[in-house]
């Protein structure tokens, strides 16, 4: 009966889809489950059907026919293909006015395609990124909506009452039109690969600098947690350092075979950083620095048999301040990953037409969200004061925060290549500010080769115009 129609719909009843159909449960709303598999579907109505009202359906015209009008319906299924193939089969189903949000981990032009093709048929197409993992879609995830104003007028109260709140405030905001937030989506998770490799260049100059054990780093990673590094990733690192295997007694990350693998966010948010233009080194470096993990086939011909420095480890007066250096090192890089972040989303809502809120985003992030961190707040700050900042870098705080910590990141970066111990991530990020602070770069010499080999031409400091010089080369 109409009576008894759900509010909003969840089809793709994996991890992902059935917390999130469990939070909106525990919420007090209403929600019909679908899954293609029904066994998932029954399993999920039995084991937690207590929780709240579930309406299950076991065919697509059941599902659309269980829901309110007009229709809010959740796809949480496999990214790519699966995802078209569901809107196939719904679309025909549906109303104008009726609306499907994508909760997977789309690729933002996807999410444009498909929005504008939709459109055409009167369907709002809400492509929506949620992070969090299975916990934050069960307790709380950060939701970041694109589409329509329209539809998030609709959808706007449901998903703010399931996101997760930090100081009150829940992190889910309309990102904007279209694509708008699985681009912040791929941003975010972009950030965070920098974000973890950050930290696994912090443990490995730890480790091999200065000859620490697991549980002496846990230690020290848990006294930065309780500092201006305070985040979710610092948090679990801890717990990862701690653990235990079972079997042989060693630390877990000892005997973890050294390949990181990954799914595609990151080199995503790479990929769209080059055609935008927009140096993201710190992400790129995390991306490239899981590759070379997985070179196996590679890496078993050169290492230990490529010579490396004599000395592989600190000795007295820089041992003693080393872990300092490093925490300074650390923040200072990440907040280079996040400048860099930022500039990426400011370029893409300037080619797609995005009204982004900076800050907005920022606060978003602070709950949630694999990034969550307490410096989330210094962000967001730093964009309500000047929504029109070029770079985070010249924001007062920033600047500041970089300024005291540089000396103790140049030490880092100079000692790991002193060692041998491989930092990429501070390394680059590093070279960014430098490259940023320069009045001059060699680009002028780089401008001078192409016009010398390929008549390019080149603008000059002095007046207007493009110019080309006669090179002789018997010079
Ligand atoms: P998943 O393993 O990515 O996908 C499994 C789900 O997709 C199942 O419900 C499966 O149905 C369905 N499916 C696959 N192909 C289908 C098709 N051709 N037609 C209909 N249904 C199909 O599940 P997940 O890990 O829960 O993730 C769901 C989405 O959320 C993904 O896009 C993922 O990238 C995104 N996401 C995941 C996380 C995370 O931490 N896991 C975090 C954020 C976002 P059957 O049961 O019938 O096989």
């Amino acid at each position: 009966t109409s009576g008894s129609r759900a509010e909003i719909g969840v089809t793709g009843l994996a991890v992902m889809g059935r917390n999130l159909a469990r939070n909106l449960a525990r919420h007090g709303h209403s929600v019909a489950v679908h899954n293609r598999t029904e066994a998932k579907t029954k399993d999920l109505v039995e084991e937690f059907g207590n929780e709240g009202t579930f309406v299950p359906a076991y065919s697509a015209e059941e599902f659309v026919a269980s829901l309110e009008r007009p229709r809010r319906l959740v796809i949480m299924v496999k990214a790519g293909g699966p995802t078209d193939a569901v809107i196939d089969e719904f679309a025909p189903l549906l109303e104008p006015g009726d609306m499907i949000v994508d909760g997977g981990n789309a690729h933002f032009e996807d999410t444009r395609r498909r929005e504008a093709a939709l459109r055409d048929k009167g369907i709002h197409f809400v492509g929506t990124g949620i992070s969090g993992g299975e916990e934050g879609a069960l307790n709380g995830p950060s939701i970041m909506p694109g589409g329509s104003k329209e539809s998030w007028e609709a959808l706007g109260p449901l998903l703010t009452d399931i996101a997760a709140k930090v100081d009150g405030e829940p992190c889910c905001s309309h990102i904007g039109a279209d694509g708008a937030g699985h681009f912040v989506k791929m941003v975010h998770n972009g950030i965070e690969y920098s974000d973890m490799q950050l930290i696994a260049e912090a443990y490995d100059l730890l480790r091999k600098g200065l000859g620490k054990s697991t549980d002496e780093i846990a230690e020290i990673f848990q006294g930065w947690n309780e500092g201006r590094l305070d985040s979710y990733l610092i948090e679990i690192t801890v717990e990862v350092l701690r653990q235990r295997d079972a079997a042989t007694g060693k630390p877990l990350v000892d005997v973890v075979e050294d390949q990181a693998e990954q799914k595609g966010t990151g080199r995503w948010t790479v990929q769209t950083a080059l055609d935008l233009g927009i140096p993201v080194t710190g992400i790129a470096e995390a991306v490239f620095a899981r590759s070379l993990s997985g070179s196996a086939a590679l890496r078993e011909k050169t290492a230990g048999v490529l010579p490396g420095p004599a000395a592989s480890e600190l000795t007295g007066d820089e041992a003693a301040s080393f872990a300092d250096d490093i925490e300074q090192a650390l923040y200072a890089s990440k907040i280079v990953a996040y400048a860099q972040g930022f500039n990426e989303i400011q370029a893409g809502a300037a080619e797609y037409d995005w009204d982004i809120d900076l800050g907005a985003v920022a606060k978003l992030w602070r709950g949630g969200c694999i990034i969550r961190a307490r410096f989330l707040n210094r962000i967001s700050d730093a964009y309500v004061q000047n929504p029109g900042l070029e770079t985070l870098l010249t924001d007062d705080y920033f600047r500041d925060a970089v300024a005291a910590a540089q000396d103790a990141w140049r030490r880092v970066v100079a000692t790991a290549a002193r060692l041998g111990i491989p930092a990429p991530g501070f390394s680059s990020a590093l070279a960014y500010y430098d490259g940023l602070r320069a009045q001059r770069l060699p680009a002028a010499l780089v401008q001078g080769q192409r016009d010398f080999f390929g008549a390019h031409t080149y603008r000059r400091t002095d007046k207007a115009g493009s110019y080309h010089t006669l090179w002789s080369g018997d010079r």
